[in-house]
């Protein structure tokens, strides 16, 4: 009696639910899989995290004693695909059993629910563990209520965890405190680097044979100093809150030009492919407020995102169902423009994030939020071909994840059922936000023609376009007060102005996008 565990590339967990009854009688079997590497062209250097993660990771089970059946992406008879490799396997090993740790998405998931059929032996399918709220759970959550707000299930996942609280009261006697966490950050000021890993002769290998296949991909691969065993994402865990979790409050929102990561954890990319835990993330950020190590509005901030936003975004996206991805509320129809791939455009905010995505497969949220996808929406890009741009670039990036937040979130593309208003905004919130306006060949502070920012005109042509939508929407109204209060010729203006500059978009360059 031979089970057969499939662990996925985002599965790379030794506490993962399907590996907990131990290595006696099991094989466990990882793939390289083209399939995977394929179906979006995913930036270099976050093929080379999960290769290079999985072959570490295949190592450490067989220290611990696992039969581990290892299939790379070139050895000869591979597949490409999941499901061919399953059946392979199953058969190598006389298997008598199929045991899955539930996969991140609906793609996943359909495959393996067509192992028993495929591989003739029974499969079963174990909750993934790793989240702190169930796909059952959530769905009691969600479906007992009218509308869904993400600070409800935060406050309910506070209590559920204990995080932050005393005496059944929250700490600090408040549950949020996002309101202290939009300083400007001075002049001067120290930035931490995230800690940098130097490639080992496994990683090594990865660069390689990614450097060879998928050098068409989006995004530099070298230099590569991502962590990618357990042990090296505890050190960028360790780091992350010795040395900058006392400031990641104060200035989360914040952009500096030349700053890529500023007081952010950059652990997304470690957590998501398992190599660390939400649990163990979130704890150790706590007992660092409990030792005086930081202060409450940072580490009330950041649980609030893993707990909070992190479990939310999961439990939507089960809860919607497969077909959450094909709404398109506002219509949406434009094509990406070019810019987001080359980053060769006058919008600085936009020149700067792209630059740094491409090197690093890293922007922070205010910059996926309100500069890359705020500009999308307020130009009406077809909501897939944003989504497929977020799920190619960055580290962190599978489809559980970044789906809702940018169909969601973002493009306000589900209608409201994540969020209850698009996240819009022009020039004067990046301004605000950022110290890209004063280097802009655009002035911020002009509303139209051509040397006006352009954020302001297409903010305000984005709420009349959609007026029809959105006019019933409670929080939207001092907006739209703005709107009628610039008066019928303003308004003429700015919406010719809105129409003039997307007159002068790029035509779309899908080729980084489509597979080959
Ligand atoms: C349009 C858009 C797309 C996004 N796409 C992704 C994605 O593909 N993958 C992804 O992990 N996050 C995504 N996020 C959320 C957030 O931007 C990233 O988690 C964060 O920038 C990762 O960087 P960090 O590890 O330095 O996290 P920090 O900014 O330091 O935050 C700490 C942690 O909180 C969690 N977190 C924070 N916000 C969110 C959120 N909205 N949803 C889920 N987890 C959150 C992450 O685990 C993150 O590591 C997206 C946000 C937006 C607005
Ligand atoms: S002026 Fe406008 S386009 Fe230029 S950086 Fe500022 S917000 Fe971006």
């Amino acid at each position: 009696m031979t089970v057969l565990i499939p662990v996925l590339g985002d599965q790379l967990s030794h506490g993962l639910a399907s590996l907990k009854p131990g290595p006696a009688g099991a094989v466990v079997l990882m793939v390289e899989v083209a399939d995977e590497t394929r179906y979006v062209r995913h930036h270099q250097k976050k093929i080379a995290l999960i290769l290079s993660s999985m072959r570490h990771f295949a190592n450490e089970l067989r220290e611990l004693g696992w039969n581990v059946d290892y299939v790379k992406l070139d050895d000869a008879g591979n597949t490409g695909s999941f499901t061919g490799e399953v059946v392979r396997a199953a058969a190598r090993h006389g298997v008598s059993e199929l045991r899955v740790t539930e996969p991140g998405e609906w793609r996943v998931a359909t495959m393996i629910d067509g192992w028993a059929a495929a591989t003739g032996v029974p499969v079963e399918v174990i909750a993934d563990d790793r989240f702190l709220c169930s796909r059952a759970d959530f769905a009691e959550w969600a479906t007992a209520r009218k509308r869904l707000i993400m600070e409800d299930f935060y406050r309910e996942m506070r209590k559920r965890t204990g995080l932050l609280m005393a005496f059944g009261k929250p700490v600090g006697a408040r549950w949020n405190f996002d309101t202290d966490n939009r300083k400007t950050p001075p002049r001067g000021l120290n930035y931490p680097a995230p800690p940098a890993f130097a490639p080992d002769d496994i990683t090594r290998e990865v660069l390689d044979l990614v450097g060879k296949r998928f050098a068409g991909h989006f995004g530099d691969l070298e230099p590569f100093d991502f962590a990618v065993t357990r042990t090296d994402a505890r050190v960028a865990l360790d780091h992350f809150i010795a040395v900058a979790l006392p400031r990641f409050g104060d200035y989360q929102d914040a952009i500096v030009e030349g700053q890529t990561f500023l007081y952010h954890a950059i652990l997304g990319r470690y957590i998501n492919c398992g190599l660390l835990t939400a649990l163990e993330v979130v704890d150790a950020a706590a007992a660092a407020f409990d030792r005086g190590d930081a202060p409450i509005n940072a580490v009330e901030g950041f649980i609030r995102q893993i707990i909070g936003w992190r479990e939310y975004v999961r439990g939507i996206y089960w809860w919607a169902g497969p077909d959450y991805k094909n709404s398109n509320a506002l219509g949406a129809t434009r094509d990406l423009p070019a810019f987001y791939w080359t980053g060769d455009t006058e919008l600085r905010c936009i020149a700067q994030a792209v630059d740094q995505v491409r090197s690093t497969s890293y922007n922070h949220h205010i910059q996926r939020l309100m500069i890359l996808g705020n500009f999308a929406m307020l130009i009406g890009v077809e909501p897939a071909q944003i989504e497929e741009w977020f799920l190619v670039v960055y580290a962190d990036a599978y489809e559980w994840v970044e789906l809702p937040n940018v169909h969601g979130m973002s493009q306000f593309a589900d209608g409201g059922v994540l969020g209850s208003k698009p996240y819009a905004g022009g020039g004067a919130y990046i301004d605000r936000m950022s110290d890209h306006c004063g280097r802009c060949r655009y002035d911020v502070k002009v509303k139209v023609g051509e040397n006006a920012c352009p954020f302001n005109a297409l903010y305000w042509d984005f709420l009349a376009r959609h007026h029809e939508t959105l006019k019933g929407n409670s929080r939207l109204w001092r907006m739209y007060d703005g709107w009628n209060r610039l008066g019928p010729e303003r308004q003429v203006a700015t919406r010719a102005s809105a129409t003039a500059f997307m007159a002068t978009l790029p035509p779309a360059a899908r080729g980084w996008a489509v597979a080959d």
